[in-house]
């Protein structure tokens, strides 16, 4: 038995998805973050499962959501319907709920959040409600796990009996003329293609093309049904979708008005106007964003994460020690030696290092996100992304590029039109991802301690005022037209959940660790071997003459202007294309330094101006090789991933050479 969850964003289909499911999928308070659906199994009903499907406001076509959720309901059939509603929001909510009710699918009603409700003294009428409905309502809080077992066996003995929803008609006057007009004459047409006929009838007065090309309708009957149409127009002196919508919104004012008892004003509203005042004010939700972000660079690399670090550092260099010796001991040889002391432990523990790092500044943004922050950000985003021919619907996936471009990527999937999706690709790389993290936080720590947090946040900004004049140039000369209208509304604040923010910790962290222990390691072996041998294949002594710098050197000319001017840089930014962790581990293993010394060995490579502008190029250089794959095929064009690496390579150049060679100016 199959059960499709369908609501509108934000109502707590995850939640409750992962409360059924004993799962942990993401869950986010801010829309568009379920893209792909999911299936599992009930606990304690191993032949039940049940689907989440991204948040929809309606069953049009609009959006990629809409349709990957339609096309699921009418094609894979599911055998009932779980319908979330936010009961906080019950007026917009039961929009869709009335237009899953002409699919003619079991289907029970789960109202959510009534913790909410009966915390801010509404009631709502339940009996009622199922009364004017004709499904099964069954109120539920998804996060303090109440009401599920009821919803369960509700939904199953639904299905089981083939309850479908009792009432379709909730039509009066022309709008109900036409439907029926409508129903009659595609009758037959609904049969043979297996689509339920109220659905097609209500779509068909919306003016809905896919329905039109799928029921194979001759010329005759679309002429007929438009003329139904017409007449409903004229007689209601409005266009079709606002006659629908108008009747829908009657219909569900009425049941309100019966069955639902609202609080005034709930407190967590009150709250978030409070909040909004200041968050999303005209002129006070920007610095109000620099500020809070600068507090968490702060906190991250001054107060916690470095001090972490530290220790960390400390452990992984004694154990290093510890093995050093035992080796040594042991008599090994000493090429085996090299490997695992000066590759293994150097590069990798290079990387791993900055684990803590990524932790604290991971659990901060999770509580910006969870706490509904975020999306925030994205509504007050949607002003200046406009000016750039985008829309603040783009700034979701942008925001996941400052964790990692390839689920940024995937997920401008979400973008209604083609225009906007591509050009959000296009600027994704300039959303700084947290592979780079570790590379900043060494080099500021090195050169900048005193101003890490400002420089931290600096480095961050170049990359967004860059991506800002790209979107311009873009905007004028390749992405003409406009962006597809944004409506999003905003959650209200919540306190964010111990769990839900540990998760979203608990997953980076193991992503990160894995990767160090996956393609970090493999990474520093590959440059271990090529720094300890000659083109011959013989043992060199010391790295210079090793095929490794014949590689280097082969290039590294171009960085000259730029202010690096040793091979082993242009040798680690190489790497940093496989992964941007290794651009550290390079280094480390290049050097020769342990993990604590790595710091001070920077120091006769770079002098401070060279050191920024070093940062300013490893922020805006071409993504690495899983980004750009990811970005080929989502473009659907190789032309297009070239033009990427190379706009970013030639950028990072360009803004590089200008940062030293103006700083040059200044210093001398
Ligand atoms: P989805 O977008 O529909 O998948 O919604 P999510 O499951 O991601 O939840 C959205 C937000 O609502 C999260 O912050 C949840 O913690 C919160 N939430 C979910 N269920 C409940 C509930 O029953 N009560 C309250 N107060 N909050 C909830
Ligand atoms: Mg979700």
């Amino acid at each position: 038995m199959i059960f499709a969850l369908v609501g509108n964003q934000n109502s707590g289909k995850t939640t409750l998805f992962n409360q059924l499911t004993g799962s942990n999928q993401r869950v986010g308070n801010f829309p568009g973050v379920t893209v792909e659906q999911k299936t599992g199994n009930i606990v304690g009903h191993k032949d039940v499962s049940i689907v989440d499907l991204p948040g929809i406001y309606s069953l049009s076509t609009y959006t990629s959501e809409e349709i990957l959720t339609r096309n699921f309901l009418l094609k894979q059939k599911p055998d009932g319907i779980i319908n979330i509603v936010d009961a906080t929001n019950i007026e917009r909510n039961l929009y869709l709920t009335l237009q899953l009710i002409e699919l003619q699918i079991p289907m029970v009603l789960a109202l959510n959040m009534m913790d909410e409700v009966q915390a801010n003294n509404g009631t709502i009428d339940i009996q009622q409600m199922r009364d004017a409905l004709g499904i099964p309502v069954v109120p539920i809080s998804a996060i303090n796990k109440q009401g599920l077992a009821e919803l369960v066996e509700q939904s199953i003995s639904t299905t089981n009996n083939r309850l479908k929803p009792e009432h379709i008609d909730f039509c009066s006057g022309a709008v109900h003329r036409a439907i029926h007009a409508i129903a009659h004459l595609i009758e037959d047409h609904t049969q043979k293609q297996g689509i339920p006929i109220r659905f097609s009838a209500t779509r068909l007065v919306e003016g809905d093309e896919l329905i039109y090309r799928f029921l194979y309708l001759d010329k005759n009957e679309a002429e007929t049904i438009e003329h139904a149409v017409k007449e409903m127009e004229n007689e209601l002196h409005t266009d079709r979708e606002a006659a629908m919508a108008d009747m829908r919104y009657q219909f569900i004012g009425n049941i309100c008005d019966k069955c639902v008892v609202k609080a005034k004003e709930s407190r967590e509203y009150r709250r978030s106007v409070w909040l909004d005042s200041v968050l999303t004010h005209k002129i006070w939700a920007f610095p109000a964003f620099l500020g809070i972000m600068l507090l968490v660079f702060a906190i991250t690399f001054g107060v916690i994460g470095n001090r972490l670090s530290y220790l960390l550092v400390g452990g992984l260099d004694s154990l290093s020690r510890i093995v050093d010796k035992a080796l040594t001991l042991y008599g090994i040889n000493p090429v085996i030696h090299s490997l695992i002391i000066d590759a293994i432990f150097a590069g990798v523990g290079a990387v791993l290092s900055f684990l803590p790092i990524i932790i604290t500044l991971f659990f901060f943004l999770s509580l910006l996100e969870d706490s509904g922050y975020m999306a925030r950000v994205a509504y007050v985003m949607d002003k200046p992304l406009r000016k750039i021919g985008l829309s603040g619907r783009s700034f979701v996936p942008m925001l996941i590029g400052f964790g990692c471009t390839v689920p940024a990527v995937m997920a401008t999937r979400t973008l209604a039109s083609d225009r906007d999706k591509k050009m959000t690709i296009f600027l994704t790389p300039f959303m700084s991802c947290s592979a780079k993290l570790p590379i900043y936080a060494l080099f500021t720590a090195a050169f900048f301690p005193r101003y890490q947090a400002f420089v931290m946040i600096g480095i961050y900004l170049i990359g967004i005022a860059l991506g800002i004049f790209s979107g311009f140039i873009m905007k004028n000369m390749i992405f003409k037209g406009s962006p597809v209208p944004f409506v999003m509304e905003l959650p209200n604040y919540r306190f964010p959940t111990v769990k839900t923010v540990l998760l979203l910790v608990w997953y980076k962290a193991k992503d990160f660790i894995q990767r160090a222990f996956t393609i970090i390691f493999l990474a520093t072996i590959v440059i271990w071997f090529l720094q300890s041998f000659d083109v011959r294949l013989n043992l060199v002594d010391g790295s210079e003459g090793s095929l490794l710098a014949a590689i280097g050197r082969l290039i590294d000319g171009i960085f000259v202007p730029l202010g690096f001017s040793d091979w082993r840089i242009s040798t680690a930014l190489i790497t940093g294309f496989v992964a941007k962790e290794a651009v550290i581990s390079t280094l480390a293993v290049l050097t020769g330094a342990s993990i604590a010394e790595i710091g001070e060995i920077l120091h006769t490579l770079f002098s401070p101006l060279s050191a920024f502008s070093f940062l300013v190029f490893t922020l805006l250089y071409t993504p690495c090789v899983a980004a750009v794959s990811v970005t080929k095929r989502e473009l659907g064009s190789l032309k297009g991933m070239f033009y990427i690496i190379i706009y970013q390579t030639g950028i990072a150049w360009l803004v590089a050479f200008i940062v030293y060679q103006i700083g040059r100016l200044v210093v001398s």
